[in-house]
């Protein structure tokens, strides 16, 4: 059984072609500037390639994906008969969805009422599901949501204190994200540091350019620091996470800007970006530290003492914590960030394996036989989630 799964973005379209019993990937690729002059990057097994090509919307780049994975020449399948399911990721499923669901007519305009919460993600989602529905309207599709694994969270986590009325009439809450990521990490988590995970409180640490750090108790989201929309939270690569709410006024006054533009550059030119003026990518910012950029100093000051605070918070939410993860690009590949995080959290108890922190992109304990949490590397694989998502429901 082969799954095929799509995440599409506004411009683009990312696509694996899983074999669904031995989660081999078979093919993988990105559809790049749909709309503008086109592009798609593609590769099965080693063989790497790049068309130039013209991809004028979603419809095209899905029916070239397709093309693509029954070329006699660079084609992973003889025919399209040889894709069993689609799972595609959705950014926002808000209240109405607690878990992934089998995609009817029905279901994409209970998903299109959550647009209003995501008006720049879910409109995309959808139409790479109607794409990919024209194309292959026999076979199943399934919607993975990205908030739904957090729909577990009590009230006390996920309401904001503000007046009643803005979450019930407009569902103002958190939802968090990266839930197919938590999921999928935390499961690994339990079995790696031989929990039983039904019955374990574990911290998820999802450090990339978009970071968020959960509390999972007994198999389930009770805390999540991304919030109704993924700005809330940790300093990213260029998202600003927390800020005191009273500076949007302020800073829209003083510079004369709207809150729509201020919301934009809260998104794509705060976090480390903003503040150190090198890049968003956290090794440039450990770099430009390195040869005494101060500015890059307090970014990443600022980046490594918000995760050492949220894993504090959540220790005291969880009433103590079993394990520890750390995944996504940084938390996986750096460290320099993980080092500092672990030396902040001494207070309770967690010693780290300094020859161990060495490893990248590979399962691994980074603490001490003595440290009174594990510390792992759990490689986060959230396509492969997907896929699992899809083969349960449509098999
Ligand atoms: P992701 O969003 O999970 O793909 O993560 C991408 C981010 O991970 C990049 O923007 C980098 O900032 C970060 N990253 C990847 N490798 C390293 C590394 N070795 N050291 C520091 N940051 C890294």
């Amino acid at each position: 059984m082969n799954i095929l799964v799509v995440n599409c973005g506004s411009s683009s379209l990312k696509f694996q072609l899983i074999d669904a019993e031995t989660e081999h990937v078979k093919a993988s690729g990105n559809c790049e500037r749909i709309g503008l002059d086109g592009r798609i990057l593609y590769k099965a097994g080693s063989d790497k390639s790049e068309l130039e090509t013209a991809l004028p919307d979603h419809a095209v780049a899905i029916s070239k994906v397709l093309d693509l994975l029954t070329d006699p020449e660079k084609g992973v399948i003889q025919s399209l008969d040889e894709i069993h399911a689609i799972g595609h990721r959705l950014v926002h499923g808000g209240e109405k969805f607690a878990s992934s669901v089998v995609v009817d007519e029905n279901i994409i305009k209970e998903i299109e009422t959550c647009n209003d919460l995501a008006p720049l993600h879910n409109p995309a989602n959808i139409l790479g599901i109607r794409a990919c529905q024209r194309a292959m309207p026999k076979i199943k599709h399934v919607a993975v949501f990205d908030t739904a694994f957090h729909q577990t969270m009590p009230p006390k986590a996920y309401l904001y204190a503000l007046p009643k009325e803005y979450y019930s009439k407009y569902g103002v809450r958190r939802y968090g994200f990266h839930g197919t990521s938590h999921s999928f990490v935390s499961r690994r988590l339990a079995e790696l540091a031989g929990l039983d995970y039904e019955n374990s409180k574990l911290i998820v640490c999802h450090i990339g350019s978009g970071a968020s750090i959960s509390a999972i108790k007994n198999g389930k989201s009770v805390d999540t620091s991304m919030g109704m929309t993924p700005l809330e939270g940790l300093a990213m690569g260029t998202r600003s996470g927390d800020i005191d709410p009273a500076i949007i006024e302020f800073i829209c006054q003083k510079e004369n800007i709207s809150v729509s533009e201020l919301t934009m550059i809260l998104n794509k030119k705060s976090g480390v970006l903003g503040m150190s003026g090198v890049s968003s990518d956290f090794r440039d910012i450990i770099a430009a530290a390195d040869d005494g950029n101060e500015d890059a100093q307090n970014a990443f000051d600022v980046l490594v003492y918000r995760i050492i605070k949220y894993i504090g918070a959540y220790y005291m939410a969880l009433g103590g914590a079993d394990a520890i993860a750390f995944t996504a690009g940084a938390g996986e590949n750096s460290s320099e960030v993980r080092k500092a995080v672990m030396e902040g959290l001494s207070a309770i108890g967690i010693k780290m394996d300094e020859e161990a922190n060495k490893k990248r992109g590979e399962e691994a304990l980074l603490s001490t036989p003595d440290s009174k949490v594990p510390v792992w590397i759990v490689p986060t694989n959230e396509e492969l989630a997907i896929a699992r998502e899809t083969a349960h429901l449509a098999f």
